[in-house]
């Protein structure tokens, strides 16, 4: 048997997706231990998650959807568990955090056609199959295994299934570069969807990258299970109109491979930022990965921008500072080590 010490342990969302959107971040906060004070999009992101999987669990119990107004006590109550739990926001009042995850699953006082969709068909798997616990070779860092974790949510479409008006069109599976293609896409009922639900606009620089993980969670189900799932769905519930906010991913066995490869690939670029961070913590650059190779000050977008104000090491990150300018008002703003009152 070989050694635990050969294996690395990467967590799909909380490594891989945040090493994509800045490494330097990933770095201090996952591999060093520097925690964040603020965390506003893994606050949202809990919430939406767990309203998600306390309402099917509720539907799976009694088969109630449950009320706006239950909804919002429970989310009240986890609030508060997240907050004991040092995760909190100074930006945003709770208020303000809660309306505007009620007003993104509900419409009025109905539940959202794709939420109530994903809640009545929500599969509830083994545990085994939910959590991605697969193991990868690997050949760099003197390791030989990936151990990739993540959650896979099932959904069933029931009797009245999805029409998607949104499908992702590949223009090249080698380099898992595409698009979204406005289409019709009918669901059948029966079919089994790997689903994945984002707090973000569908617009986000970082589709791609959504795009790409869900394929993999697909390649990690098909091994379990021996077939594909029917397709991959993103639902984007920060988008108002339903028809924009689903986004259909057809699937084949080539294009799920090269998922896998692209993760993989992903896998070691993250352990290249850990050993250069491990030598000189300032070698490492901020910025997204995305824009990696573009000037400096140039690599921030408007997603890692509203993470790069609250964190951590913004004060000497050169990518930010060089990003903000020097006019004094910016620097003084979200830079300036004197203006407590943000801290
Ligand atoms: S300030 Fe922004 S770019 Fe710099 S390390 Fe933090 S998140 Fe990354």
């Amino acid at each position: 048997m070989e050694a635990v010490s050969d294996v690395i342990e990467v967590s799909y969302t909380g490594d891989l997706l945040a090493h994509r959107r800045c490494p330097r971040a990933w770095a201090y906060e996952k591999h060093a231990g520097f925690i964040p004070y603020e965390q506003v999009q893994a606050m949202e992101g809990r919430l939406l998650h767990h309203a998600m999987e306390w309402m099917s669990r509720r539907y799976r119990d009694d088969e109630t959807l449950p009320t706006r107004e239950q909804l919002l006590e429970q989310l009240e109550r986890f609030y508060r568990v997240l907050r004991s739990r040092g995760i909190s926001t100074a930006f945003t009042t709770r208020e303000d955090t809660l309306e505007r995850i009620l007003g993104n699953l509900f419409r009025g006082k109905k539940l959202r056609s794709p939420v109530a969709a994903a809640i009545l068909g929500a599969e509830h798997t083994e545990y085994e199959l939910r959590s991605v616990r697969k193991v990868l070779k690997a050949d760099f860092a003197g390791k030989s295994r990936i151990l990739l974790t993540g959650i896979i949510d099932l959904v069933l479409q029931q009797q009245n299934p999805l029409t998607y008006r949104q499908v992702w069109k590949w223009d090249d599976i080698d380099a898992l570069l595409g698009r979204i293609h406005a289409g019709r896409e009918a669901a059948a009922a029966g079919d089994r969807e790997i689903w994945d639900i984002k707090g973000s606009r569908i617009e986000t620089p970082y589709l791609i990258d959504y795009v790409r993980q869900v394929i993999t969670y697909a390649a990690l189900f098909r091994e379990r299970t021996g077939t594909l799932p029917s397709r991959c769905v993103l639902f984007f519930v920060n988008e108002k109109r339903d028809e924009d906010a689903l986004l259909s991913i057809p699937l084949d066995d080539a294009l799920v491979d090269s998922g896998l490869r692209w993760t993989v690939e992903q896998v070691a670029d993250l352990q290249r930022t850990r050993r250069s961070f491990e030598r000189d913590p300032a070698a490492v650059a901020g910025g997204t990965v995305l824009r990696r190779g573009q000037p400096v000050g140039k690599r921030v977008d408007e997603v890692l921008r509203a993470q790069c104000t609250g964190c951590a090491q913004r004060f000497d990150c050169e990518e930010y500072t060089t990003h903000l300018g020097s006019t004094p008002q910016h620097v003084k703003r979200d830079v300036s080590l004197y203006v407590v009152g943000k801290n």
